[in-house]
């Protein structure tokens, strides 16, 4: 059974350890700091409840998310339940719980990549897929290594424990000490994969580890960056970073305790990348991810688009052209996401059901990072000085002296002031504030750096066909019909 929002807060009240300015917050259902945007997150679960998203949002009693897909039609319904919440946020929450729903989903299509000749999780592997099934749990995950020194391997740092390793086996299961980034949504999960999804060095056996822990797992901390919830001064003003902010944090495990039953991948430096490349899991977060950036595109272009209307531009010639372009741009977003669907490959002959496909999904990751950049910085020019010509507050407008001024002085034709004040603070956050610039961030680098994903599109992108249609022309003619 799905859960509902009430009951999706209620299980973060649990004594989970979040630090946040020098303090450690006690409910992140009710900090000031978080509370919002809990509130955006247990709407999400009440949406399953609504009877016209049940069908959408769950398959067999569980979120669609969770299901392994075993046919074109089953990707294309996953891609409606991505969508609902995708649009839920404007695509402003990117790890919502269906993103690594997907990734465990991905893990259980092929089990017996985690049987390897020294460990067997395979059972933990399908276990954890059971249980945050079953649960509707909210799992988050760090998989990426503390930046720290990125010339040397993990275990080659200049202390030992900086990055999360096992420091001891004990009965029943082990011990990890070190650091993990990025948590993104941790401190409004329920569980966290601790895991590597870049190649580790050889010598980085005792870093190769992948697990899964409630998030209240004694010795586990989350240490969060400054909170855009928290410097929100309201909806109106900050209507996107007050509602929307799903806090990024550093992972530090403090002698954290992990059963066997929770361990994936133990000292095997193959296993713990390969989990996340030969099994579907990355393909499946990329079908969430690519879903979610199409529908955030489609709401950056709209306010694009109601922009120039209050700025009356809208039938410049120019304007057009750039919105054109921006339209292209959603156009371009959505392609990879029914281009992904409709290359559909299967798993492991089809017992592991069917994936999107690679080529497609792995490009969609070139594209994105490349495109929302540009995206931001068109509408931007689109949008001129009335991004920053606003009044601190909106209850400006409100003030006997003041508001008269602002109706007077800031307004367009047939916009009234408080109409474009509302909506250029909504762009202004979206676009430029703090907010904005950790999405421009997160864009180019949620699914890894640059130089990782496009030498690997070097490798798997499909340059032999290229190549080859090249060498296709080159070989069709010679010197002799150059005189
Ligand atoms: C907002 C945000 C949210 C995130 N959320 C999550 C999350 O929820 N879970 C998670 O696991 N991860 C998350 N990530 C982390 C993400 O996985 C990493 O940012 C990503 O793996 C890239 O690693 P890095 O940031 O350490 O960059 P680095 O690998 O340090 O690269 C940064 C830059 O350094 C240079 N560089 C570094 N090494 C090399 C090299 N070997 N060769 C050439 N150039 C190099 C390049 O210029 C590169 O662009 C998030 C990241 C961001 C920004």
């Amino acid at each position: 059974m799905t859960r509902s929002g009430h009951d999706y807060l209620a299980s973060l009240r649990d004594g989970r350890e979040i630090w946040l300015d020098g303090e450690r917050v006690g409910d992140v259902t009710a900090h000031p700091a978080f509370r919002n945007t809990a509130a955006s997150i247990a709407r999400l679960y009440d949406l399953a409840h609504d009877s016209g998203h049940t069908p959408v949002l769950t398959q067999g009693g569980v979120h669609r998310a969770y299901a392994i897909p075993r046919s074109y039609e089953d990707l294309v319904a996953r891609r409606e339940a991505y969508k609902v919440w995708a649009e839920a946020s404007f695509g402003f929450l990117g790890r919502t719980p269906d993103y690594m729903a997907g990734g465990a989903a991905g893990f259980a299509a092929l089990p017996g990549l985690f049987t390897t000749g020294t460990y067997d999780g395979s059972a933990a592997a399908l276990d954890c897929h059971r249980r945050l099934a079953e649960g509707d749990l909210y799992p988050a995950f760090t998989i990426a290594n503390p930046q720290i020194d990125r010339t040397r391997a993990a275990s080659e740092q200049e202390e030992d424990d900086l990055v999360v390793r096992v420091v001891a086996e004990k009965d029943g299961g082990i011990v990890v000490r070190g650091a993990k980034m990025i948590g993104t949504g941790a401190v409004f999960g329920n569980e966290v994969i601790v895991g590597t999804i870049e190649p580790l060095a050889p010598q980085d056996a005792d870093h190769a580890v992948c697990f899964s822990v409630p998030v209240a797992t004694p010795g586990l901390k989350l240490v969060s960056r400054t909170s855009y919830e928290a410097a929100a001064r309201s909806a109106f003003d900050n209507p996107l970073s007050s509602r929307f902010d799903e806090n990024d944090a550093l992972l530090v495990c403090d002698d954290v305790f992990v059963p066997w039953e929770r361990v994936l991948t133990y000292r095997d430096v193959d296993a713990t990348c390969r989990m996340w490349w030969q099994t579907p899991a990355f393909l499946n977060l990329t079908h969430q991810a690519a879903t979610r950036f199409w529908t955030k595109l489609e709401f950056l272009t709209g306010l694009a688009i109601l922009i120039t209307r209050a700025n009356n531009t809208h039938e410049l010639p120019q304007v057009t052209q750039a919105v054109g372009r921006l339209l292209g741009f959603v156009a371009q977003a959505k392609a990879f996401v029914l281009a992904a669907e409709a290359s559909y490959e299967e798993v492991d002959g089809g017992r592991g059901g069917v994936a999107p496909g690679q080529d497609i999904s792995y490009a969609q990751r070139v594209m994105a990072g490349e495109l929302y950049p540009r995206a931001v910085q068109e509408i931007k020019l689109l949008a001129g000085g009335g991004l920053i010509q606003l009044p601190a507050a909106g209850a400006d407008l409100l003030h006997p002296e003041l508001g008269p001024l602002i109706r007077k002085y800031v307004r367009s034709p047939g916009t009234p002031a408080e109409e474009r004040v509302k909506l250029l603070k909504l762009a202004w956050d979206a676009l430029g504030s703090e907010f904005a610039g950790r999405h421009e961030q997160y864009e180019r680098f949620y699914h890894g750096a640059p130089h990782v994903y496009l030498p690997q599109q070097t490798w798997a992108g499909g340059a032999p066909a290229c190549e080859a249609l090249a060498q296709s022309c080159l070989d069709g003619y010679g010197l002799e019909g150059a005189r």
